[in-house]
């Protein structure tokens, strides 16, 4: 059902075609449990290729945590306008983590797409499964913690998560860190593991560096 109506965004995802005839870079896709250093390996990279990417900023009905802004880290709605707009299919996806709902919307990767960049999602599990029945055609990378034990640790110590939402968020990374090990091998392009922080984000960097030649190809085109 989404094959259709994403067509036509997926091609534009893919970015401007250069003069040389070679193909646009493709979005990115990053997922991980709660707490494994997404955000934090997101932000790096927009700081240090912020003219390259694009963050697409999802909607969720979860409180924001202090520090974050409405339009920049998520879109903060109430569950009820947030299921209107997925009726109205206004979503490419969405699924519920945790007690709420999250989703990318079209307008917030058409969005990174008017301004050239290169798209860049974090997403759950169920996200990228969804992802994948759409045209998108992104890179998946999985960044992992090294263990549960230092997950849990670096949950607390961002002190955002109750304990009841921190223990929601753990089971959830037990199921994810099984699913993507054993049960659905392939579903990722890369896996990172995320111990040493900067070993994780030169890891990630290498895995873009085909995607960021083609956006400096792209610009200069
Ligand atoms: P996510 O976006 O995946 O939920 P965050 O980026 O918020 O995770 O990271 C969770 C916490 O762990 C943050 O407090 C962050 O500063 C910290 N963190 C991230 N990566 C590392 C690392 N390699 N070593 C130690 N702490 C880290
Ligand atoms: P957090 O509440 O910690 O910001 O995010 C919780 C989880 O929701 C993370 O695993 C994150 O990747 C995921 N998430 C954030 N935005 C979206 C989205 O738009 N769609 C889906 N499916 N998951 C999302």
């Amino acid at each position: 059902m989404l094959r259709r109506p994403l067509a036509g965004l997926a091609a534009a995802a893919l970015g401007r075609v250069p003069s040389d005839g070679m193909p646009g870079p493709r979005p990115v896709v990053l997922s991980g449990p709660s707490g494994a250093g997404k955000s934090t390996l997101l932000k790096r990279l927009l700081q240090e290729h912020g003219s390259i990417f694009g963050f697409s900023v999802s909607h969720t009905t979860r409180d924001p945590r202090p520090g974050e802004e409405n339009g920049k880290d998520y879109y903060f709605v109430t569950r009820e306008v947030m299921q209107q707009d997925i009726a109205a299919g206004d979503f490419i996806e969405h699924a519920e983590f945790s007690g709420n709902l999250y989703g990318t919307s079209k307008a917030a990767v058409r969005a990174v797409q008017a301004m050239n960049r290169i798209c860049v999602l974090d997403v759950d599990l169920q996200g990228v499964r969804n992802i994948k029945k759409t045209d998108l055609r992104p890179i998946y990378i999985f960044v992992q913690p090294p263990s549960l034990d230092v997950l849990e640790q670096r949950l607390r110590q961002r002190n955002t998560e109750t304990e009841e939402s921190l223990a929601k968020r753990l089971a959830a990374a037990r199921v994810d860190m099984e699913s993507c090990e054993c049960k659905e091998q392939g579903l990722f392009d890369l896996i990172i593991i995320n111990d040493d922080l900067d070993k994780a984000y030169q890891a990630l960097e290498e895995a873009l560096s085909e995607e960021i030649k083609k956006a400096q190809r792209t610009s200069h085109s």
